[in-house]
């Protein structure tokens, strides 16, 4: 029979065996004796997506140092140990911020990013600065007086890739496999679309064409070239809205010449020679905004003709599309506005589409018509896959799916398969749709005989 001091024993031992030599209490204490006291903490809010993420646009602010890191997660720290925060915030991520910003020290804390740029009245209580628009030079920046100030670019510094692990970078694009690596760049900021697109928040965040200098651009793609990228996107908003694009991409393509490169533009940028430069350059897509299809957009005039030009060339068109919630209320109006969409996609035969449901930005034209369908609470929902401006929850979740729906009919068409590209390829595209098919099925029973 077992004493309990046999058992005492053994239950000690089998702690020991799991945790080394080092109790809870050791293991707490040298970690905060050994923790610098002078830290950065960088964060983004929502928290980087694992599964579609790009290098997160705070790496771009944070300054150098081996005191400086990227939180990922989010997490809490102990402000003893932090001598700053920085904050970038997009109106989807208020929600989390706020509750992170009150379990720490505010006098600590900076944030910047859409949100605070356009809102930055909602962060005076978790913030002692808020920097509105682009911003590189953190020092420089949080050195002005007042508690709002401009954001100062002076292009001098690479984003802090050494902090991120660029295997979390993934991409739902044609023919990139899982495991191929995708970098990113900026090399401009803003739009200067005069008037701007009624529905966007660029030239709100930048109403000005902030271009990089050439040597920034280069000496950030030579940092690049260590990671081997098999796919490269350019994330400016605008990129052919450059006079000097063209040497941008020569900077580019040199020193990734068997890069696969992707990038926005828009139609009213593009002439057949310019797709013929860059398709030389290793351009393989280009981004385009069909938008919402019962809308005539001053940049679309020629989008038909540039996306014939760019077939010519062997480039792949991208067109992303908007659906405002509010045209597509009942089966009528659903059928009428998805009948043109598919019809403008057998006319364009786009190898990629992406749906994104209508989000009015403060700021915008469109701001005036919708601001009294928003409250904070749909922030959360500012992810463009969510139609918060509904109410009703069952007519958002049939709005989500026929979303969905139609482009997966798309995708699997014969048209598709014989005419654009075949769909079944094992790319993330493809297998992004296979998993929300199976998402989406599961709804699709569930909601099917329920009337709203
Ligand atoms: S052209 Fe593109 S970036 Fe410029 S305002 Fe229109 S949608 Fe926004």
């Amino acid at each position: 029979m077992k004493t309990n001091e046999q058992t005492n024993k053994q239950k000690k031992g089998a702690k020991m065996a799991t945790y080394g030599v080092k109790t809870w209490r050791k293991v707490d204490f040298y970690e905060v004796i050994k923790t610098p006291k002078d830290q950065i903490i960088g964060l983004s809010f929502p928290r980087s997506d694992l599964n579609l993420g790009l290098e997160p646009s705070i790496l771009s602010v944070l300054p150098d140092g081996d005191n400086v890191h990227y939180d990922m997660k989010n997490r809490d720290h102990n402000d003893c140990n932090v001598q700053l925060y920085l904050c970038s915030v997009y109106i989807s991520g208020m929600e989390e911020f706020v509750s992170w910003a009150q379990r720490h020290d505010t006098s600590k804390i900076v944030v910047g990013g859409y949100h605070p740029t356009t809102f930055p009245e909602d962060f005076e209580r978790y913030a002692f600065k808020i920097v509105q628009g682009p911003c590189d030079d953190i020092w420089g920046t949080i050195k002005q007086p007042g508690k709002v100030v401009k954001g100062i670019v002076n292009h001098k510094r690479v984003p802090r890739r050494d902090l991120y692990d660029i295997k979390y970078n993934q991409q739902i694009i044609p023919d990139k496999k899982p495991k191929d690596v995708v970098v990113s760049i900026n090399t401009s900021q803003g739009c200067a679309m005069k008037p701007p697109c009624d529905f966007c928040c660029t030239p709100i965040m930048c109403p000005i064409l902030l271009s990089r200098p050439l040597e920034a651009v280069e000496k950030e793609v030579r940092s690049l070239v260590q990671y081997k990228p098999k796919f490269l996107f350019i994330r400016d908003e605008n990129f052919t809205m450059q006079k000097d694009w063209t040497e941008r991409l020569q900077i580019i393509h040199g020193l990734l010449p068997k890069t696969k490169i992707y990038l926005f533009a828009s139609a009213n940028t593009l002439k057949e020679p310019a797709l013929q430069e860059m398709a030389k350059q290793g351009v393989y897509m280009i981004c385009l905004g069909l938008e919402d299809i019962t809308v005539e957009y001053t940049k679309n005039r020629t989008l038909d003709q540039v996306v014939r030009w760019m077939k010519n060339n062997g480039i792949m068109t991208y067109l992303s599309f908007i659906v405002n919630p509010h045209k597509v209320i009942g089966r009528e109006a659903g059928k009428d506005f998805y009948d043109k969409l598919m019809s403008r996609f057998h006319e364009l035969a786009p190898e990629m589409v992406c749906g994104n449901f209508l989000m009015p930005f403060r700021g915008t034209a469109l701001w005036d018509q919708y601001y009294a369908f928003v409250s904070p609470e749909d922030y959360k929902f500012y992810d463009s896959k969510t139609p918060f401006l509904i109410r009703n929850p069952i007519v958002r979740e049939k709005m989500q799916f026929f979303m969905f729906w139609y482009q997966w009919k798309y995708y699997t068409s014969d048209f598709y398969n014989n005419n654009v590209r075949k769909f079944e390829t094992g790319d993330t595209l493809h297998l992004r749709f296979l998993e929300l098919y199976d998402q989406f099925s599961a709804k699709y029973q569930k909601i099917w005989n329920v009337r709203p």
